[in-house]
């Protein structure tokens, strides 16, 4: 039976690091840092890792990285389009590490077969599953909005999905017209590497803007609008600039010379701004807004990956512990064309929660689940935890599944 530990990445927005044992092999999933500065997963205790996987090049999810030679230096699984960004994050990993995946189709990890497929959240970015054992998917992040997320994941009684939104079920058609009506003259978008960046400037394109772009939005746009200005340094923008830059979150780069820069520009952050960073800075100063532009799932992308997986656990990661309870109010009544779906507290089974005082005296204990019914009536755990106390969000694992 598969056993999912998670370091990290369970309870609210924190840095991914799951442990999935499964045919015998201990497979780390992602080994991320933040989004708050300096949150890192604490893998005390961890053991053996036999392979690590990478979803993609977001700090969030490579970030800790650079713990590869104390967990044994074993094998990194992950696109050529993540190896190569890591420099960016100022991540580096030798290349006798590497091990590169297809963006889609069959591969293998050591010496399991799998199946990857691409997220729709990342240039690069894909989803693992893992046939054995009843199945186990692991999304990364992941979206559905822009189009680019194919529905071809198999099926699996073990889902760990990207919870980030919560409940949010806007649709991005909305939100492209929300930003640009909040668009002025001297703004900019600081935008994750391999991410929204190309979109957002060809939507906002569409809408007749013309933002200049860094060089690497350049490189994103793979060839798309090669009259879009690019500016590289902070003394290249002019005054009344709409500027689409990468933003590495390290001293030095455009996004931080231009917050240091003295026109005093304006910023939009359209993902997540946590505490104590940059942008929470510029916030609380007045000189940045937050808008929203989907690149997780929405509420009802939750509900059609567990139907297209055939899901029995569903682990909502990287969200809070009340937007996991909140779903349901987006998802269909019974009665409507897409249902019936409904939702019920179960009985507290099967997860088991600990802190590591816990797991030391081995007395993990449970915590509660919903079950989902979904069409057909066949019914979907959604594991939520009790995670609402920083001490216990640490860890949690799951064991003991039953895939049949
Ligand atoms: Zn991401």
């Amino acid at each position: 039976m598969a056993v999912l530990t998670a370091f990290s990445g369970l309870g609210g927005k924190s840095p991914a690091a799951f442990l999935l044992e499964i045919a015998g092999r201990r497979i780390l999933l992602d080994l991320g840092e933040g989004p708050t500065p300096g949150q890192r997963p604490d893998l005390e205790g961890i053991g053996r890792v036999d392979a690590i996987f990478l979803s993609h090049a977001h700090i969030d999810h490579v970030g800790a990285i650079d713990l590869w030679p104390e967990l044994g230096r074993p094998p990194v699984y992950a696109t050529r389009a993540t190896f190569d960004a890591l420099p960016l994050l100022g991540l580096h990993l030798p290349p006798e590490a590497c091990r590169d995946l297809p963006l889609q189709g069959p591969a293998r990890l050591l010496d399991l077969p799998v199946t990857v497929g691409r997220n729709g959240h990342a240039m690069g970015g894909i989803w693992l599953h893992l046939p054995a054992e009843g199945g186990a998917l692991y999304m990364g992040d992941w979206s559905r909005d822009p189009g680019f997320c194919p529905s071809t994941h198999p099926p699996a009684d073990l889902v760990i999905t990207d919870l980030s939104y919560g409940e949010r079920d806007q649709t991005l058609v909305d939100q492209v017209q929300v930003l640009a009506d909040s668009i002025r003259p001297g703004m900019v978008l600081p935008v994750p590497i391999l991410g929204r960046g190309a979109d957002i400037a060809l939507r906002l394109s569409g809408l007749g803007f013309a933002p200049a772009i860094c060089p690497q939005i350049r490189t994103e746009m793979q060839g798309a609008l090669p009259e879009l200005r690019q500016i590289a340094t902070a003394a290249e923008a002019r005054a009344g600039d709409l500027i689409i830059a990468a933003d590495t979150e390290r001293p030095g780069d455009l996004v931080s010379c231009l917050i240091a820069d003295p026109r005093d520009w304006r910023f939009i952050f359209t993902g997540h701004v946590a505490p104590g960073s940059a942008a929470a800075e510029l916030v609380a100063a007045g000189r940045a807004t937050r808008q929203n532009w989907n690149v997780h799932p929405r509420a009802r992308d939750q509900i059609w990956l567990a139907e297209v997986t055939r899901a029995k656990h569903l682990i909502p990661a990287f969200g809070a512990l009340d937007a996991a309870l909140n779903l349901q109010r987006h998802w269909p009544r019974s009665g409507d064309r897409a249902g019936p779906y409904r939702q019920k507290k179960a009985e507290p089974m099967l997860v088991e929660e600990t802190t590591r005082e816990r797991a030391e005296n081995d007395a993990p204990i449970l915590v509660p689940v919903h079950e989902l019914t979904l069409p057909e009536g066949r019914i979907c755990r959604l594991y939520v935890g009790n995670l609402t106390e920083p001490k216990t969000a640490r860890r949690c694992w799951l064991r003991g599944l039953p895939h049949r």
